[in-house]
């Protein structure tokens, strides 16, 4: 599974600190920067605008995902805010069914307010995307694998049938990363991340990063950033590039371990359905192997009625009950109670989010004892 970005992930972006020759990024934890004349300075003036930290991860983000240009935020949800801010009222975003909760909650409560509409569309299927796309509609928001069911969406077709009807094309890669799936080299126009996840990787910081290569859309996030401010700090700026480095190998392990679990669930008596797209039964299979190098960390799958799933909840040893993802420890989440509670429950059921729906986050750990934990979890839920 070793390609180019192994190495790219360790030595790309602006690494070396030209002044001292520090291997590692420095911290540059500094509001301002002094002035030698009126107008003269070192390219930096304040903080909100420019810092050489925040530098360093930007153009990282940016060499990953094969673009020019990197943004990085405070969350990833600022990320999300600031390009939503590209649009104005009367404008409309099309979504993906499915997409992360609070990536809902911004169009629905915040966006609204600026008379900035949304629809919701299956866009794993094209022909339901293009009759969307009205006068109105100026951008699709994509998620692929799209949480928690990971739906697959095709990412070169939706960039195409953007680029005809003049529409930018938005895609969260948070599940997949640069290392498994490069949405600009497929024509799509932004991408975004929640980096708080696989990226940054160890469940100890909170950052968002958007990547574009046309110059014109960078120079308005960029104008974007510094207006509305939600920045990447340097501190945390530098966490992201440590935590990026060992990407590669987090990935091929998170990979793997989902892999081998998505396959003995398939075969428990107890479980009724697996969501997982290295799995040659999930719908999407072969478009997501198309565009993506594997599987990814992120499974669901429901428990057969006769197991109740809150007891399965509260019996995990290792695998901990929290809100998140992508780090190296595996996480459990209920996504009808917690990612996916901004949703209506109406609309959540519709979208095929049941109440017994499970969803893993596959950490990094020995795959045997991921599968021991499950499997004791699964016997105590047993209702006799
Ligand atoms: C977590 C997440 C977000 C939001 O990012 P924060 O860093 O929590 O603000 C957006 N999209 C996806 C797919 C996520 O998983």
């Amino acid at each position: 599974m070793q390609s180019p970005l192994d190495t790219l992930l360790i030595h790309g972006g602006l690494t070396t600190d030209p002044r001292t020759g520090a291997v590692n990024t420095p911290i540059f934890q500094t509001s301002t920067y002094a002035q030698s004349g009126l107008g003269q300075n070192l390219g930096y003036e304040y903080s909100r605008t420019k810092n050489p930290t925040r530098d360093g991860v930007e153009s990282l983000i940016a060499e990953c995902e094969g673009g020019q240009y990197g943004f990085a935020f405070a969350s990833g949800m600022a990320a999300i805010g600031c390009v939503l801010s590209l649009f104005k009222s009367g404008d409309c975003v099309v979504i993906s069914s499915n997409v992360y909760g609070g990536t809902f909650r911004i169009l629905d409560k915040v966006f609204c307010n600026f008379g900035i509409g949304y629809k919701i569309v299956d866009t794993s299927d094209l022909n339901a995307l293009e009759s969307a796309l009205t006068p109105e509609v100026k951008a699709v928001l994509i998620e692929t694998p799209a949480n928690p069911l990971l739906t697959i969406t095709p990412l070169e077709a939706t960039a195409k049938l953007c680029k005809k009807k003049g529409v930018l094309s938005i895609v969260d890669n948070t599940f997949m990363t640069p290392y498994l799936q490069q949405p600009l080299s497929l024509g799509i126009d932004i991408v975004l991340h929640s980096a708080t996840k696989y990226l940054g990787g160890h469940s100890d910081l909170v950052a968002g990063l958007v990547v574009v290569n046309d110059s014109a859309l960078a120079e308005r996030i960029g104008f974007l950033q510094n207006s509305i401010g939600g920045i990447l700090a340097p501190f945390d700026s530098f966490l992201l590039i440590r935590g990026m480095k060992t990407l590669a190998l987090r990935m091929q392990r998170h990979c793997e371990n989902a892999l081998f679990l998505a396959h003995e669930l398939s075969r428990h008596e107890a479980v009724e359905r697996v969501y997982y797209p290295g799995l040659e039964s999930h719908a999407g299979y072969g478009i997501h192997k198309a565009q993506a190098r594997a599987g990814g960390g992120m499974l669901s799958f429901t428990l057969k009625p006769n197991y109740d799933y809150k007891t399965f909840f509260k019996s995990t040893r290792i695998i901990v009950l929290a809100e998140s993802l992508g780090g190296v420890e595996s996480l459990l989440c209920h996504p009808a109670s917690m990612t996916h509670a901004s949703i209506p429950k109406e609309l959540r059921e519709q979208m095929g989010i049941g109440e017994n729906l499970i969803r893993l986050s596959v950490g990094i750990e020995y795959a045997q004892d991921l599968l021991a934990d499950i499997h004791q979890a699964i016997e105590k839920s047993r209702v006799q």
